[in-house]
């Protein structure tokens, strides 16, 4: 099963690069080429001859079906089935996979989420193929990558603002290279490379736990005797089953052209972690969405359930994902990496403080690009990055910035450093830009990683604001440069004043310690605790004026995701409090009644053998059992209470508020009670599995 022979498999079913030439007659692969690297739309006799290609390469492959697959608000991803059979109108049927099915399709899109974009009456929305994907073979079904938009041409997905953002980055880096005189460059394109963190349980364990099915994590368990104390999990050897788990998904991903490069035991225990080889953003989010369900499907056939979940255990680690994030050049530049010659310095300079000014002027906006309620149980709890955001450089490059502010001279192993661009900049090892894993943003040599997102986050919101805040610097640095008569004067007095007026968002300490968010607070950054607090920076009249000027979102569309984000949060935590209220009712309190059940037939059995035999001990533990059931009962109609009064708040941010307030604190109470009833009531009849048992179960 398992095969060695990586470069053989590898992309197999993928319709790439390779594929095309081979396939396509020259004059088609020319102009799809060219509409790829221009975005311009496929001419629909081009669009004939690829799918038809396209169809015979799929059928070859064993494909039956087609689908479009689209990335909708929900994060994850959706497809529609068709088959490439088509009636010929003799009782028989042809395969046919027609240039129009290719590039359009018309899903019914009633049912996701729009956040009023489509009014009911125009339900359907259309998928358009994104050639900038390559479609592939999975399930035998052929898929096709695409964008997903209202009839009115409105953003309905991820994909189409990612495309859009990047769109934009592109014309702007474009300027600034033209700037330096670089003119063969013709595109530049954001890079991403996600590292992707997950946990791995037994599916018997996860049956049983209703919370696990239906919200993704465990709304109760007490702390396990054993945790992650000893730190023993990190790196530790793989154990067999979840070894054969991992070799499957490596081989279905490559097969798919997803490499994936790393995989190790993470934190905590039955946690894991995969990466990547970094791609072109917009396909790395199509890469990650497909890791993601991988693990899934792959996981149910070893017995593994996948919890994509940021938070599945309170007191454990939960599940991260790093986005690295770096800009290149169709003529091999990485526009993040220092160089070895002046002009490189000076262009990696010009880049590094168009990332440190976006950072600065927008924090708000990359906070809200990694909120949801999952995520709040993780930023800021000393196991993730804090909510603040800021950027760690290292000692080295922050050096550099201020010697480069002040006129200084920067000493460097004998090397010194006394304009931009004119001696050559120190080269800093990789490692000396440190493994500081408290920093949210932090610059890891030739290449930034965004450290805030949660587990199951799809990559594309957050890369939307990078790209997007990246291309408003860029865009007033090309404004300002272009107009200038010496532009290398022009060049280091901008580096420098840029240096001067976003420095604040450097931070190389710990991001963990308590200290950062008083000084932080006297720096100015803003500290957007959770998911209410963070949306509405989003439908800010700034957020608006960034994404609008780069046609990235329409006002419209802001405020109708920002709607989405604040209805997914409430309706996460509704969800999570009507589990809550249905576990304790059909498993805590039964088996509450059942131990004290056993313990008083005890001591009336005990009492019938002799009067004189003591039941102190059963009537202690009745007591205590009796204690926290009262609490129980009245923790339960505290929290069923405050789950019907939040439904009477019409505003959406008012609702999401209370749901916090309210709901989330009632559900905490709720749980500290049930989480000392699991720590005394027998083993027999405590019916959800315990931490231990879920933890230890592969
Ligand atoms: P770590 O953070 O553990 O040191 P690596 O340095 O191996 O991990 O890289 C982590 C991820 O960063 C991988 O997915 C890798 O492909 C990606 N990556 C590496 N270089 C770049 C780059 N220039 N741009 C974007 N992503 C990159
Ligand atoms: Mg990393």
């Amino acid at each position: 099963m398992y095969n060695n022979n990586i470069s053989e498999n590898f992309g197999s079913m993928v319709f790439n690069e390779a594929v095309m030439r081979e396939r396509l007659p020259k004059d088609i692969y020319k102009s799809l080429k060219k509409s790829i690297a221009e975005g311009t739309p496929l001419e629909l006799d081009v669009a004939n001859v690829v799918a038809s290609v396209m169809k015979d390469w799929a059928i070859e492959k064993g494909a039956t079906h087609f689908t479009h697959w689209f990335q909708p608000m929900t994060g994850i991803t959706a497809e529609k089935h068709d088959s490439f059979l088509a009636p010929d109108g003799t009782g028989r049927a042809i395969t046919e996979f027609s240039g129009k099915s290719l590039v359009k399709g018309e899903p019914d899109a009633s049912s996701f989420p729009s956040g009023g974009l489509r009014s009911t009456f125009e339900a359907r929305g259309y998928t358009a193929w994104d050639p900038t994907s390559y479609a592939f073979i999975k399930d035998n079904t052929l898929y096709i990558p695409t964008a997903f938009c209202s009839y009115s041409g409105e953003a309905l997905d991820k994909k189409t603002p990612l495309l859009r953002s990047m769109h934009a980055l592109n014309e702007q880096a474009l300027r600034i290279l033209r700037l330096f005189g670089l003119n063969d460059v013709k595109r530049v394109v954001a890079m991403a490379g996600p590292e992707q963190e997950y946990f791995l349980i037994d599916m018997n364990m996860y049956l049983k736990r209703p919370d696990l099915m239906h919200c993704g994590r465990t709304l109760f368990g007490a702390r396990p005797p054993k945790g992650q104390e000893l730190e023993d999990h990190y790196f530790r050897p793989i154990k067999q089953r979840v070894l054969k788990f991992m070799r499957e998904l490596d081989e279905e991903l490559w097969k798919l052209g997803v490499y994936a490069k790393t995989e190790h035991n993470e934190v905590a225990p039955s946690q894991h972690e995969i990466a990547p080889i970094y791609a072109e953003a917009n396909v790395a989010t199509d890469q990650n969405q497909l890791t993601m369900e991988l693990m899934k499907t792959i996981g149910a056939k070893h017995g593994l359930a996948c919890l994509l979940h940021e938070k599945p255990f309170a007191g454990i680690n939960g599940s991260g994902k790093h986005v690295n994030w770096s800009l290149a050049t169709d003529t091999g530049i990485n526009l993040l990496d220092p160089g070895d010659t002046p002009f490189e310095n000076a262009l990696f300079l010009l880049f590094l403080v168009a990332v440190i000014k976006a950072v600065d002027d927008y924090q708000d906006l990359l906070r809200v690009s990694v909120a949801s309620a999952g995520n709040d149980h993780r930023l800021g709890a000393n196991e993730a990055p804090p909510a603040i955001v800021s950027i760690f450089l290292g000692d080295e490059l922050t050096g550099i910035l201020n010697a480069i502010e002040n006129d200084a001279l920067y000493e460097c192993k004998g090397k010194a450093l006394m304009e931009i661009g004119a001696p050559v900049l120190p080269r800093f090892p990789k490692d000396s830009t440190d493994r500081n894993r408290t920093s949210p943003f932090a610059f890891t040599g030739n290449k930034f990683e965004l450290r805030m997102l949660g587990s199951a986050f799809s990559i594309a919101g957050p890369l939307i604001v990078l790209n997007t805040i990246v291309a408003e610097s860029l865009r007033q640095f090309a404004d300002e440069l272009e107009n200038s008569s010496d532009f290398k004067a022009n060049l280091n007095k901008l580096i420098k004043r840029v240096i001067r007026e976003h420095k604040r968002i450097i931070f190389n300490g710990n991001g963990y310690d308590g200290s950062w968010v008083k000084e932080a607070e006297a720096r100015g950054l803003s500290n957007l605790k959770t998911t209410p607090d963070a949306l509405p920076a989003f439908v800010s009249p700034k957020s608006i004026e960034l994404f609008t000027r780069h046609r990235v979102f329409t006002e419209h569309e802001i405020r109708s995701r920002y709607e989405i984000l604040l209805e997914n949060y409430s309706k996460t935590i509704n969800i999570e409090a009507l589990t809550m209220i249905d576990m304790v009712n059909k498993m805590v309190i039964p088996a509450v009644f059942d131990y004290q059940n056993e313990l008083a037939e005890l001591a009336i059995r005990k009492k019938s053998i002799s009067p004189e035999l003591s039941t102190l001990p059963e009537e202690k533990l009745m007591e205590r059992l009796s204690k926290l059931s009262e609490y129980l009962t009245e923790k339960l109609e505290r929290l069923t209470e405050q789950t019907i009064a939040v439904k009477e708040i019409k505003d959406n941010l008012e609702m999401a508020k209370a749901y916090r307030e309210k709901v989330c604190a009632a559900m905490s109470e709720l749980r500290m009670i049930v989480d000392e009833l699991e720590l005394i009531v027998s083993s027999k009849h405590w019916r959800i599995p315990s931490y231990s048992e879920i933890l230890n179960s592969v």
